[in-house]
């Protein structure tokens, strides 16, 4: 039961394939995000959607029906962009209300319209400023509101916090969330940072190339990437290369340069295979050489680096030819630890 669909979309430019049989699909109500690097076709996918772009080939679907040739005020999918500008000249209410102004609606329907916006953007107040008058992060809910307030059910956001400070960012992704689940907005949302989708996030599209490369919950694509690329893409990663072994009581290991490491993942591996094995940097912590730890639960290693973080450091631990990154939450208030250490892998957290 898709609200959006994309079915097989390809888009060219010239002999460059940027949409390669894109197919997505959205529940009504839910944030998704287009995640993945600079020029993989996050925008020129949402443009197809918008109505900016037409595909070569492939559907694109608004509640069941089909969009594609459609000129974009027809399709009631607003866009704000990155450049969300605001018209400098013009109020708060000037500016929501800018899209009624050309439908000439009467004034008391503009007045109730933008009285809603304000509110549910939380700008109650503030409708006689204008942009230069807000804070960054206003202005950008201005900017929502704008794209909002014609009643509109779906918001395209593409990469609408860029322009914000760190800080900021994390407060306005926080509040356009919970607006969004309170007012069951299904949006699609275009970024190219992992922490921005992981926690704003229904599901997240992975994009290489003109191609998704795996949708999932954010948990999913943080602990079960399916290829190397995701894995990498979405934050930091230890692979383990190895080959899969069962053992006789049908649990499954990997053997991994000498050592048979234990792993709790359901795979459909029969034993024989070369696998790689994933584990995130907080998926193994360090311990001292005389801790006992079960068997096949930890490798030796010796600490190359470290970096202070405050809530973790984060340890670089040489083991063989391998350095591992090892992110430990578990700060002592003087100093961090150096020498040789076990490495405790956290079987449930490996993926194979
Ligand atoms: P992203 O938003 O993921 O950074 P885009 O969707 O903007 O990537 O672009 C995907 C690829 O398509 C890029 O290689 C870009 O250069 C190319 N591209 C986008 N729009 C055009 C266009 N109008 N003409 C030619 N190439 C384009
Ligand atoms: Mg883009």
């Amino acid at each position: 039961d898709a609200y959006i669909e994309f079915r097989n979309v390809v888009k060219k430019f010239d002999d460059f394939v940027a949409l390669d049989h894109v197919s997505l699909q959205i529940p009504k109500g839910a944030f998704v995000t287009l995640l993945g690097p600079s020029g993989c076709g996050k925008t020129t996918l949402m443009r197809q959607l918008a109505g900016f772009s037409e595909p070569e080939e492939g559907d694109v679907l608004v509640d069941g029906k089909r969009m594609n040739g459609l000129p974009p005020f027809k399709r009631n999918t607003p866009l704000v962009f990155q450049e969300y500008a605001l018209f400098p000249h013009m109020t708060v209410y000037e500016n929501i209300s800018y899209g009624l102004k050309l439908k000439k609606a009467p004034k008391e329907e503009k007045d109730r319209k933008v009285a809603e916006m304000l509110e549910m953007f939380n700008l109650q107040g503030l409708d006689g400023r204008f942009p230069k008058q807000l804070s960054g992060g206003q202005q950008q809910r201005v900017a929502f509101a704008r794209a909002l307030v014609m009643g509109q059910e779906i918001l395209l956001l593409d990469e609408p916090l860029s322009n914000l400070d760190a800080k900021l960012r994390v407060e306005v992704r926080t509040e356009l969330r919970q607006i969004q689940q309170k007012f069951g907005i299904t949006t699609m949302y275009v970024t190219h940072d992992q922490d921005e989708a992981l926690s704003m996030s229904d599901i997240i599209a992975v994009m290489r190339r003109g191609r998704i490369e795996q949708i999932g919950s954010p948990w999913e694509i943080y602990f079960r990437p399916a290829t190397r690329f995701v894995a990498d893409f979405v934050g930091t990663v230890n692979f383990l290369e190895g080959t899969a072994h069962r053992e006789a009581d049908g649990s499954l290991s990997v053997d991994h340069r000498g050592m048979r490491l234990r792993v709790d993942e359901d795979t459909d591996l029969q034993g024989g295979e070369p696998v790689t094995l994933v584990v995130r940097p907080e998926g193994i912590s360090l311990m001292g050489l005389e801790e006992t730890v079960p068997e096949g639960t930890a490798l030796r290693g010796t600490i190359e680096n470290y970096s202070f973080l405050g809530r973790m450091i984060r340890y670089w631990v040489r083991v063989g030819e391998e350095v591992f990154v090892i992110d430990d939450a578990n700060v002592d208030l003087t100093g961090a630890r150096t020498g040789d250490v076990q490495l405790r892998l956290d079987t449930r957290k490996l993926h194979v």
